[in-house]
């Protein structure tokens, strides 16, 4: 109370998520040596959780005193954030939670929301992403529901099949490696040259890449900063809106007749949202976070060349315009497997390869951003 009489915001209370497993399992030794001091020295009073298990991270968002905390912090990698996500979606008040920022602060393998959040030059750099956390604006972003049966996950950044999903599931073991792991993982799927059969269905939004880029482009200069710039939270946004559930599913019952299917071949469907999916790929180059819209990059069977030539150029995001790979923004997407085994990969993580839909929930999610 006395700092508000001063006029001087207080600090914003912490949630802080510690993975000591994510990563190179540096998490907990970074968090001490490096954030833990920054934190203290801001005045910013803080709850710190070291998770213990899979699923941990979920649980606490889920029953999380939103109340008591401005902001979520998470120490590790992607996976976190996708379970904090979930279980925000799984609160009582799952659109308030839903609400409450989360600022990540990145140490695990796969750091994509930091890369995208704080730029390629400090998208690694645990001492911008904790300023980030303390000084940072709220940010509206596009989340994505994945429903699976009757079961609903909530994802913030990438669904995969085909070959990039087996990159981001089949290279557990080298987590010693770093982020390395994923360029060594896309060598060897392409050493094995696997392409996968689904039938990729979509509600076009647009599909002329000449046409996405000019609008990319366009916008970026109109904002004059980062890629990743969303539109910020006002607090009477946040207000208006119901608190307690998750919005409705608009396209569960919807006939198919405006859709566009696609059977195909192909070495992989990736949809999200970036740009960058890792340091050395910008998959989504032309992804907007607040539009509404989900990017969905399938690439048509081609040559061991053509996967080669894909990586040529990947950090600027040329894979988007090479021939073979459609490139497309929709409000909705499905995909039914045309075979047995396979892999299916949420934000990373792990889902059943079996059919599901996708749907975009424009402003859903709320990220710290500088
Ligand atoms: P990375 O980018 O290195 O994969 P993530 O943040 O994605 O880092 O975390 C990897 C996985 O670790 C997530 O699935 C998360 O649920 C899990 N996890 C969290 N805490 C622990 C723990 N104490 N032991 C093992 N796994 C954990
Ligand atoms: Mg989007």
């Amino acid at each position: 109370a006395a700092y508000e009489n001063l006029g001087v915001k207080r600090c914003r209370r912490f949630m802080v998520l510690v993975n000591p497993f994510g990563g190179q399992g540096k998490g907990a030794t970074i968090f001490n040596k490096k954030i833990r001091l920054v934190l203290e020295t801001a005045g910013c009073p803080s709850e710190i959780i070291y998770t213990t298990h899979q699923g941990h991270a979920q649980e606490i968002a889920r029953t999380l005193t939103l109340d008591d905390y401005d902001a979520v912090v998470t120490v590790s990698g992607d996976g976190l954030i996708h379970e904090v996500l979930n279980g925000f979606a799984e609160h009582p008040e799952s659109k308030r939670a839903l609400g409450i920022p989360i600022a990540p602060i990145p140490t695990g393998s796969g750091n994509a929301l930091s890369l995208n959040l704080l730029g390629i030059e400090d998208g690694f750099d645990v001492l911008v992403a904790t300023l980030n956390a303390i000084k940072g604006k709220p940010m509206k972003v596009d989340l994505f529901s994945v429903i699976q049966g009757g079961k609903r996950t909530i994802s913030f950044m990438s669904q995969a099949v085909g070959l990039i999903a087996e990159v981001d599931l089949g290279t557990e073991h080298l987590r010693w490696m770093g982020d390395a792991r994923f360029t060594c993982g896309l060598l060897w799927e392409i050493m094995k040259f696997k392409p996968c059969p689904v039938q990729l269905s979509f509600k076009l939004a647009e599909n002329d890449k000449d046409k996405m880029a000019a609008t990319v482009h366009a916008n970026r200069n109109r904002a004059g900063s980062s890629a990743s710039s969303g539109s910020s939270a006002s607090s009477a946004e946040l207000e208006d809106e119901e608190h307690d559930s998750l919005p409705p599913l608009k396209y569960l019952e919807s006939s198919s007749d405006d859709w566009t299917t696609l059977d195909d071949e192909v070495l992989y469907v990736y949809a999200g949202q970036g740009p960058y999916v890792n340091r050395d790929w910008m998959a989504f180059p032309v992804s907007s976070p607040n539009d509404g819209l989900i990017d969905i990059a399938a690439m048509s069977r081609s040559s061991r060349g053509d996967l080669i030539s894909l990586m040529d150029g990947a950090t600027k995001g040329t894979s988007f315009w090479h021939p073979k790979v459609h490139y497309i923004k929709a409000h909705a997407y499905r995909i039914k497997p045309l075979k047995k085994k396979g892999f299916f990969a949420v934000d990373g993580e792990s889902l059943p390869f079996e059919e599901f839909q996708v749907e975009v929930h424009k402003g859903l999610g709320t990220f710290l951003s500088p």
